[in-house]
């Protein structure tokens, strides 16, 4: 059991008033908010031995160096990958996913297929893509069904020996449909595809385990796990890391270098060229240490009261309609009222300190398939309560009021 007011008093900025109102933070799935512990880590860096890594022998590069690796060694722990060298440190889940499919370049020819769903987020539709115009492959989508689920018979049609790779998120960021990423990995593997999974969505509630998903590719980003923004991992299994081609050239990355030729750097500097986001990584560390010192078991048995509880709620209000209706699905809620446009009831909401996003979501494939051009979305989190959801159902009485 978790104690969520012992828990909100880690969390500084949830004592803040939005417009003369408590602030009621339902924006999660796009930034979790920062608990202590990890602005406590920042300070620190920057107050006590902020200096550049890997290069220096003085002791401020040191010890930046060893906190930096010590952070690496938690990412690995935590995600439970066999090496730490296949723990890529980069600036977010978006960075992540382009250094597979700029790697990938090299790796496929015309007429080759890449799998994607039809529940991506733009970061991971959109590379992609680009990868097909280089490459001549194409790009094969999963369909999704009315409750918002892949359906999964087609993908299996889909399958073929021409399926070179497969990527797919673990839990939509606009509807919170969590996908059955152990039968999309074993299926792929079946015809000898790769499978990236895109864990941005479901790190914050859900522990990993890339060894038992026997995932080739895993990505997420450290702000949706109450870490810092601009830092986030690419994991990959070594063989697969080693096949790949670096993706940018710079400092750090390299072994030798002379103008005939440069040889790169081993795993995990090959991927990490330039100046990394030091303290980020390290705050990175610090808040699975959080996250984990609360256990992730409690954090989604309690998100997913808090998703019974405010489905109920929200589907009191008439003329309501929740997308994304899924047996399987986190703590998100995408709504809309009637016909009215979500901004509207966003911005009327927010004037009663209430913070949940309105739009397309980065998912706009998903509000065609719906044909809506947004949603009102309410993501919850550990620190979240059901006083507050009572707070977001009285404000959105209040905008239907207002705009009907
Ligand atoms: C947030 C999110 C991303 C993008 O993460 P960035 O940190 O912006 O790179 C990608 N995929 C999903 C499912 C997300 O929720």
């Amino acid at each position: 059991m978790l104690d969520v007011q012992k828990i909100r008093k880690d969390f500084p900025i949830l004592n803040r008033e939005v417009n003369g109102k408590p602030l009621v933070y339902f924006d999660n799935a796009a930034t979790s908010q920062t608990p202590q512990v990890v602005i406590d880590a920042i300070v620190d860096y920057y107050s006590n031995y902020n200096a550049n890594i890997h290069r220096g022998v003085h002791t401020l590069s040191q010890e930046a160096t060893d906190a930096y690796e010590i952070a690496r060694k938690k990412i690995q722990k935590h995600f439970n990958a066999r090496h730490a060298h296949e723990i890529i440190l980069t600036s977010g889940t978006t960075h992540s996913i382009n250094i597979v499919a700029t790697g990938f370049t090299t790796l496929l020819s015309e007429g080759d297929e890449i799998i994607v769903s039809a529940l991506e987020h733009h970061s991971n539709i959109v590379p992609w893509q680009m990868l097909c115009e280089r490459t001549g492959a194409v790009l094969k989508v999963i369909p999704m069904n009315e409750e918002g689920a892949l359906q999964m018979d087609v993908y299996y049609q889909l399958l073929s020996e021409k399926t070179k790779l497969v990527f797919t998120n673990h839990i939509s960021n606009a509807l919170g449909t969590i996908n059955p990423i152990e039968d999309i990995i074993k299926k792929a593997h079946d015809v000898g595809a790769a499978v990236l999974i895109d864990g941005a969505q479901s790190c914050p509630h859900i522990k990993p385990d890339v060894q038992s998903l026997d995932v080739d590719f895993y990505v997420a980003s450290a702000h949706k796990l109450c870490g810092p923004t601009g830092v986030g991992l690419l994991y990959g299994k070594e063989e697969w890391l080693n096949k790949l081609p670096p993706y940018q050239g710079g400092g750090e990355m390299i072994d030798q270098v002379t103008f005939e030729k440069t040889t790169y750097a081993g795993l995990p500097h090959k991927f990490e060229a330039g100046t990394p986001n030091i303290c980020g990584g390290i705050a990175f560390g610090v808040a699975l240490d959080y996250m984990n010192s609360i256990g992730f078991e409690a954090i989604a048995a309690y998100e997913n009261e808090l998703l019974v509880y405010g489905t109920k709620k929200l589907l009191e209000i008439e003329g309501l309609k929740i997308y994304g209706t899924s047996k399987n699905k986190t703590s998100v809620i995408s709504f809309n009222l009637e016909d009215i446009h979500p901004y509207d009831v966003g911005s009327i909401v927010d004037k009663l300190g209430v913070a949940v996003r309105t739009g397309h979501h980065c998912a706009q494939p998903i509000m065609d398939f719906y044909k809506i051009p947004g949603t009102i979305r309410a993501s919850f989190s550990f620190y979240n309560t059901k006083e507050e959801i009572d707070v977001l159902v009285a404000s959105i009485k209040k905008a239907k009021m207002m705009l009907s």
